[in-house]
Parts: C-alpha cells; structure tokens; sequence
C-alpha cells in the first residue's frame, strides 16, 4: 500500500519544495520505520529538489497479524481475512498509519517552518489502488468540493481478461492547492469512506475524530451525510480501539509507542493524546495512574531486588520492555532476553539500539522455545516469565516448568499472568472470552495457586503471590504474581507458603 505526496515550488516562493520534510517531521535523507500493531509503515522520498520533492508512505501489512489481534469470538473467522486486498488497498489502514505516523503533520503543527503549516501548497498525491465500490464517480463526489482535481481510473479486474470488466480498485491522483494538514485530514477522514470493508464496532471516539479532522470542511461539504455515514460504520480503527483497550489490559505494550514518541517530540505538553490510533494503545500515565503494564514491570522489579538477584533472565521477553526497565538498574548485571518470536526480538533489538552504551552491555535478546532445555540458562540468580505460561498450549506447560524449574533452576522465578476472576471487570470483553487472542488459557486466583504449589513442590521452591493492580474487594486485581524462590541453596525458607 503506497501513498505519495509531491509538492511543487510556484516561481520566487520563499521556501523550497523539499521543506515538506519539515511539515511531515521525517527528514528527507532517511528512510524511517514505524512499527504499527498490523505491520510497518516505512516513510521515505523519492525526490527531495529544490523545485519538486515527494515523500512516499508505504505501508507493509501482515494479514496474520491483522487476524491476530483480534479478539476470540470475532464472527466470520474465514480465510478471507487472511488473504485479503489489506496488504495492498489503500484503507482505513492507511488512515491510522497517516495519524501514528504523520501525526503532528496532520494537527497542522510545526515548529521550523510554523508559517509554511499555514500556507497552501500546489500538491499531488497519487495513491495506485484505492478499494472503492460505488465508483469511480464517489471519488470525484467526495473530493472535488474540498478544492482537489481528481483523476481516477478504474483497475481492470485482470488487465489479461479485458472482458472481465473493472475492479472496484481505482488509481486516485489528486491535485490541487492547500494546506499540508488539509490535504492529510480529507485522506484521514474519506479514504475509509470510500473502502467499502467491514468493521464491527462504533464508539463515541471515533464521532471525535470525524469531527476534529473534518473541522472546517465537513459542515459544508454537499456529501457531509454520506461522508459521516461511511465514516462511522465503515472504521476499521473501531476495531483497533477496542483492541488497543483490551491491549492495555493485557500483555501488549502498544506496538506504536515509537511512533507516538515521534509525535510527542513535536507537540510536548499540548495535552493532546488523541493523534489518531497512536495514542488509543498508549500505557503513558493519565488521570487513571499508571496503566497495567507499567505496574506489571515494576512489581517484577521490585520482586527480584527483593529476591537479590543481579543476573536475570527474562523468559519470553516479547519486545523487551522489561529489558529496557532492568537495564536502567545497576542491580542486575546481566540481564538476558529469550523469545520464540523473532519478530518480537527484532522490536526489542531495535528499541535497544537506542540504550547508552553502560546499558547496552548488560543485556542480550536471543531466540528460544522454553519448551525446550536450553543449558545456557543454567546459573542464574532469577528468572521472570511475565505474562507468559498462558501462551503456551496446557499439554506443553509440563515441558516448560521442566526446563525452566527443573533444568535452568534459577535461584528464584518470578511469573505473573491474568486473574480471570478480573475479567468481569472489563467492559467489552465478552462473558469467558480471553484478554488476548492468543493466550491458551486464563486462571482464577485459585488454579494459579494450585499450578504454583504443585511447581513448587516439585521442583523445590518455596512460593508466594501478590496481586498487580488495584484490588477488587470480590475479584481481586487484574493481574497476579508468584514468586518463587529455590530451597536449600538460599536461607530464605521460612518464606515457604507465605501469602
Ligand atoms: N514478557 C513480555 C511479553 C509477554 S507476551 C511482556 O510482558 O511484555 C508473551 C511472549 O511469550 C511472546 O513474546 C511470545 O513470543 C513468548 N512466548 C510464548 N511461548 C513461548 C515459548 N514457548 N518460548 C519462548 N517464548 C514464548
């Protein structure tokens, strides 16, 4: 999926063409990578003169992980959501990746070139494959009043079978002359319009939006009706909502942080966390404190300082934001990452690329199945499987508490995983359904307490529980914690069943 926008230098302009580097904060001479829950966006120029520069977005879409994320339960499980035209068709996608990662471009701000966000720019954005199914005319329709020159041409279905007539695809090339913020609010608000997928959820936060990025042309806009109607049943952002939310909840550390970084470096303080999808993910404090995943980190902290431990494994690492929490301590003086997931890995390593160097040496990521024994992670102090044993199959679960109990048999190991009883707490999670796709199973306060007893008992460990988040009087918090700690070769056994 492809998005360019060129921008063309009128005769004795002051400003040259490539400043649109300024306007969308991505510097000409690089390319960059966004890392977006459905894939990366990559943002790069084609041409950066004098006279014409143009930036390119383009998205690479994971349809596996798009299915992925979304919650048990989804009605029409079918192949066609693995192969799909997502990867391709420039859809409300697109929308989310223009605010994650353009964001500060489309709130119109800018702090270089402040004057240049407010002036009309002679634009073209060309988009090869845009999913619309009324045709060719709903292109014209939606953005001819708002000021653009629109060419669109209908895709053949298959250019070898002229007789099969044409796609619902079309080339959409608009020119014309306006603001940079403009330009990026109409593709925010009328590329979903035009796509005619399916979405399944709507809240109030998206009428929000449709609002603030339609704000001063959608009230007159002759379509307005037809443009609020699409909009608001047409969002696939409605889905990437909830997800977001039950992300938070869960194990998840949003996948747009870097982009959100990004945003945030430009517009400090503006109190402004609603640019676009990039923020519905956010674990950043609000007025409701901490989110989950930042008090998840640092009960596991503050338990293996507890515990004494200075060289730790973290055992199912995902994108390494406990790495990033430990490292910072000089407590641990070796802090190792395992993951089955390189794609996980290769989010961890590059965020990691960014620690000062006192950091960096402490720790390393690498790929591992804890499935399996693996006799390098024999010795160490501690070992933390955070949000881990429920994404792994209840029949493999033996194999992991051997490997990781009976043969890396770390001086102490700390797990946390959902309460289920907690569930009940969250509104639009479904009566049984799970906080993730992709956990196995989801435990009461009890069933984690049999599991960690009998681990216990097995291997040797001494265990005790704590709950992570603020306590419900009948269900508890949503998050419990055990740590365990080996008998025998520390003299802290009277801890043996505390509560
Ligand atoms: N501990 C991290 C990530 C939790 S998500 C955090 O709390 O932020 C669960 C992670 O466990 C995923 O990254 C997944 O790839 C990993 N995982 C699941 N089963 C695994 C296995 N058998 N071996 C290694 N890693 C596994």
């Amino acid at each position: 999926m492809l998005l360019t926008i060129s921008c063309t230098r009128p005769d004795g302009a002051a400003w040259t063409a490539s400043d649109l580097g300024y306007l969308l904060h991505k510097n000409p001479s690089r390319i960059q990578t966004f890392e977006q829950s459905y894939g990366e966006a990559h943002v790069f120029y084609p041409e950066a003169g004098e006279e014409r520069c143009t930036a390119a977005l383009l998205l690479e879409i994971d349809p596996v992980r798009l299915v992925r994320g979304k919650p048990k339960g989804t009605p029409d499980f079918s192949l066609g959501q693995y192969v799909n035209d997502r990867p391709y068709a420039a859809s409300s996608l697109l929308s989310v990746a223009i605010s994650t990662v353009f964001g500060t471009a489309l709130h119109g701000r800018c702090k270089q070139r402040p004057e240049l966000a407010e002036t009309a720019l002679p634009l073209r954005i060309e988009l090869p494959a845009v999913p619309c199914k009324g045709g060719a005319e709903y292109a014209e329709r939606v953005f001819a009043p708002l000021g653009w020159t629109v060419v669109a041409t209908p895709l053949p279905l298959d250019p070898a079978f002229p007789d099969w007539g044409d796609s619902h695809y079309l080339r959409l090339e608009l020119t014309g002359t306006m603001r940079l913020s403009d330009a990026l609010s109409h593709l925010y608000v009328l590329l979903p319009v035009l796509d005619g997928s399916k979405h399944y959820w709507l809240d109030s936060g998206e009428i929000d939006k449709l609002l603030r990025f339609g704000e001063g042309w959608l009230v007159d806009h002759p379509e307005r009706e037809w443009i609020t109607r699409r909009y608001l049943t047409r969002r696939y952002t409605l889905v990437r909502t909830a997800l977001a939310r039950l992300a938070e909840l869960d194990d998840a550390e949003p996948e747009e942080l870097d982009a959100i970084e990004e945003i945030t470096e430009d517009t400090v303080a503006e109190g402004d966390s609603t640019a676009g999808a990039a923020a519905e993910g956010s674990e950043t404090e609000d007025e409701r404190g901490p989110s989950l995943a930042v008090l998840r980190r640092a009960a596991v902290h503050r338990a293996l300082l507890e515990v004494g431990a200075s060289r730790v494994l973290d055992l199912g690492c995902g994108q390494g934001s406990l790495l990033r929490e430990l490292v910072a301590d000089r407590a641990f003086t070796e802090i190792v990452g395992i993951d089955v997931s390189m794609r996980e890995l290769k989010i961890a390593a590059r965020r990691m690329r960014r620690l000062p160097e006192w950091q960096s040496k402490r720790v390393t990521a690498r790929q591992g199945a804890l499935t399996y024994t693996d006799a390098s992670l024999t010795g160490y102090d501690a070992a933390v499987l955070m949000e881990v044993i429920e994404h792994v199959d209840a029949p493999r679960l033996k194999a992991l508490e051997q490997s990781v109990f009976g043969a890396a048999a770390p001086g102490a190991v700390v797990v946390t995983t959902p309460n289920s009883e907690f569930n009940v707490r969250y509104d639009g999670l479904a009566a049984g359904a799970f906080r993730h796709s992709d956990h196995r199973f989801e435990w009461s306060r009890a069933e984690f307490a049999d599991w960690a007893q009998r681990v216990g008992e097995t291997y040797g460990y001494a265990v005790r529980f704590a709950p992570i988040g603020p306590e419900d009087a009948e269900v508890g918090a949503s998050t419990q914690m055990a740590v365990f700690t080996k008998q025998g070769k520390s003299d802290d056994s009277d801890e043996k069943g505390a509560a």
